[in-house]
């Protein structure tokens, strides 16, 4: 990843690709205080760049930082204009582009003082990160034995560098058994997230995710419950939710900005809904499932496909316009 030609940004510079380097006291890499963020760009129909949600997720970002106290020398808008930037620079209209804060090196130890605060974008094609097949067939989860954050032992509002360390605990845990994912659940056994997205089930035509209290509080999830709520019309209940329920689902996905939307289709060997097929059968969803609606609904958004005549299932999408951000070609 890191030999290949392209921009950075950092602290307000371009750097070239391959000189993109830190020093190996850089202080979050020692103790993981940093946080970053996931952004999508999509390439409408037209071969523009539009940044999807940029607001919100940059949003975030600072509000990590300020949660961990890391002072971000740089505004919500400058940003968004180097996130723009790194698009147009490196020639990218679907990409995937990690904002990242962290503390340099000049000291080292918990103590540390007059650490700088520096932060860097950058942005790469993400290629097909899901397959058509896996969007449509799903994931094998494995509830993790290892719990996801509480509220008493880190902040679970900021999407800080160090908690991924229990994400792939538990996701590597359940990739060495077998499994494409692992569904975690917080400190008292509550469902909370898998390990770097969100989880919701349908049953009887409603529609429920935990209550974001271990979960990351993602902008997919977001664009999901409103999606349901307000194009779809389905009930949507953010609650606790206990892994049983998944098992008895009439379906199940999980949401994040690369992922998007991917269908659940088993948990610890049980397989979720009325499909057709044993467990361990890929068969893929129904179209008219409320998660291949979704997806088509979310596909259609990001692109850009807003009006009746242009997205698949004929809907007025219009109020969701100022999710897609125009990046400039100039
Ligand atoms: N939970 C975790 C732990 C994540 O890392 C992510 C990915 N950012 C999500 C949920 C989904 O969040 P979003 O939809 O904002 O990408």
């Amino acid at each position: 990843l890191h030999q290949r030609d392209g921009w950075i940004w950092k602290n307000g510079e371009w750097l070239p690709w391959r000189e993109a380097t830190t020093h190996l006291l850089t202080h979050s890499l020692h103790y993981g205080m940093g946080c970053f963020e996931g952004v999508r760009a999509y390439r409408d129909d037209n071969g523009n760049a539009r940044l999807f949600r940029v607001h919100e997720h940059t949003r975030r970002l600072l509000d990590s930082a300020h949660i961990l106290d890391l002072e971000v020398p740089w505004s919500h808008e400058e940003l968004i204009e180097a996130q723009s930037q790194c698009l147009v620079r490196n020639g990218l209209t679907d990409a995937y582009l990690k904002p990242t804060v962290f503390l340099g090196p000049e000291g080292l130890g918990l103590r540390a003082k007059a650490l700088s605060c520096q932060v860097m974008v950058v942005a790469w094609d993400l290629g097909p990160y899901v397959s058509a097949e896996t969007a449509a067939v799903g994931l094998r989860a494995l509830t993790s034995s290892w719990a996801r954050h509480h509220v008493n032992i880190s902040a679970c509002r900021a999407k800080t560098s160090g908690h991924y360390v229990n994400s792939m605990l538990a996701l590597n845990t359940a990739v060495k058994a077998g499994f494409d994912e692992a569904v975690m659940l917080d400190a008292e056994g509550y469902v909370a997230e898998a390990s770097a997205a969100n989880v919701f089930l349908y049953r009887d035509g409603v529609l429920h995710t935990p209550e974001v209290t271990s979960c990351l509080q993602g902008i997919t999830r977001d664009s999901v419950i409103r999606l349901a709520r307000e194009v779809l019309g389905v009930e949507v209940q953010e609650r606790r939710i206990t892994r049983d329920e998944l098992y008895i689902a009439d379906e199940a996905f999980v949401t994040g900005t690369a992922a998007e939307i991917l269908p659940l289709r088993e948990l610890d060997g049980r397989h979720i809904g009325a499909r057709a097929g044993a467990p361990g059968v890929a068969e893929p969803i129904a179209a008219d499932s409320l998660t291949a609606r979704l997806q088509r609904l979310y596909r259609d958004v990001c692109r850009g496909r807003l009006s009746p005549a242009t997205n698949g299932d004929r809907h007025d999408l219009a109020r969701y316009a100022d999710w897609l951000s125009l990046v400039p070609t100039d």
